[in-house]
């Protein structure tokens, strides 16, 4: 028998990261096998232009051109990577002068979901309190993997309120009241993955109450730093606030988003701690955990993310090309609603444009988003989530048209 007959074909369990991911494949191979010419595919999750093309940043282009004409050599990089951009990711995340910076440890990671796989190995080892991490419901499907299959206990919290189509905010304050004193929990910073919901400022400022008062530990997970409301400062509001009153937080930062550098798989994992000498000993035990999961990390995305974030010229500049795609994704929102009032629909379509982000739910059943799929060749997962960034000046009239027929 062969030695690997004993492998079972991997259960694709409702709701588990495979099946998300399988179900993701699945909506572009129905969009691709379809022929007619004005399909829309709002099933994936990276920023499309408003000719629906993938969009390469100038200022990754200027970035991309300055690092080959330089010549430099590819030898490694430290097991934390490149300083230079663990430094600047830092300040992007923390703000330039926050005191958290002082003591920070950070490594350089395999984009978002590598930070937060080596954040998890380190919490699951070191955590000195209860070892289960609380996730919102729903959240992005990749988190409850990762937990687990680092050997942390994951549970849910409330967080989407299926009725209005918004934020759950009594439900979320009351689990994290509820869970047992020193528990993890696990914050979207901006954009929630897959709602497009965020607490609004004040509601952030008593959820970080609430979590003090039960001496919880926050890992904030960030991957789409300034893709929110285009500004990368507001963004950050909620990892400032809690490290201002006090929290030792965690942090998953990505650039897949904000650089559109998705496949480059740049991102950091940082820790604040109290002192000098405990940011040492914090520091080597991440180096311990990193060192026989891949040694190091590439060098080509650290490298253009640090000419961007340390050349002031090229900053301002990549700045404004993120404004402009959060920009982009918030009028598409204004002109999705717009579109879909104008046809007389009675549906209270608000959500649309207050959720913020690369996600909408938009409360479509399976059963519509099935019709909308067969009947109109407008393809998205069944749980009512379509890409923002799918939509375009022109495919929003006809995209409100079909679901105006689907849900009237
Ligand atoms: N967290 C969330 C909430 C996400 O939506 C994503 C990307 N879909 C990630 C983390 C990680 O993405 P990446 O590993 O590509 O940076």
């Amino acid at each position: 028998a062969s030695t690997w007959a004993n492998v079972q074909q991997g259960p694709p369990t409702a709701g588990s990261a495979l099946a998300q991911y399988q179900a993701i494949l699945g909506v572009t191979e129905a969009f691709k096998a379809d022929s007619f010419p004005k399909k829309i595919n709002l099933g994936v999750g990276a920023y499309r232009d408003d000719q629906g093309k993938p969009y390469v940043l100038p200022s990754v282009l200027k970035a991309e051109k300055r690092v080959v004409d330089a010549k430099m050599n590819h030898e490694y990089a430290g097991i934390t990577g490149v300083p230079e951009f663990t430094k600047a990711a830092a300040e992007l995340a923390y703000g330039k002068g926050s005191p958290a910076l002082e003591n920070l440890v950070i490594t350089q990671s395999i984009s978002g979901t590598g930070a937060l796989r080596i954040g998890a190995a380190f919490l699951e080892r070191f955590y000195p309190g209860n070892k289960t991490i609380y996730i919102p419901t729903p959240s992005w499907a990749n988190h409850k993997a990762v937990f687990d299959d680092a050997g942390l206990q994951v549970q849910n919290y409330r967080y989407y309120n299926k009725d209005t189509i918004g934020l759950d905010f009594e439900g979320m304050v009351a689990d994290i009241k509820a869970a047992p004193k020193g528990s993890i929990f696990l914050f979207h910073a901006c954009a929630h993955n897959p709602t497009g919901v965020d607490p609004t400022e004040q509601q952030w400022r008593e959820i970080e109450q609430a979590v003090k008062a039960q001496g919880h530990f926050a890992f904030f997970d960030m991957a789409y730093q300034g893709f929110a409301s285009g500004d990368t400062n507001k963004d950050a509001f909620a990892v400032r606030h809690f490290v201002e009153n006090g929290h030792q937080i965690c942090l998953a930062q990505s650039f897949a988003k904000n650089m559109g550098l998705y496949g480059e798989r740049i991102g950091a994992f940082s820790l604040v701690t109290e002192s000098a000498e405990e940011k040492k000993r914090v520091d080597s035990q991440v180096k311990i955990l990193v060192r026989p999961m891949y040694s190091n990390p590439p060098i080509h995305g650290a490298r253009l993310a640090s000419t961007i974030l340390n050349d002031p010229e090229l900053y301002e500049e990549w700045l404004g090309e993120v404004k402009g795609m959060a920009d982009r994704i918030i009028r598409m929102r204004a002109l999705l609603r717009e579109n879909l009032e104008k046809l007389g629909s009675k549906h209270d379509w608000s959500h649309i444009t207050s959720q913020i982000g690369m996600f909408a739910y938009t409360g479509l059943s399976p059963e519509q988003m099935d019709a909308l799929a067969k009947e109109h060749s407008v393809y998205a997962t069944r749980n009512g989530r379509i890409s923002v960034a799918g939509i375009t000046s022109e495919n929003v009239g006809r995209l409100a048209e079909s679901i105006f027929k689907v849900k009237g």
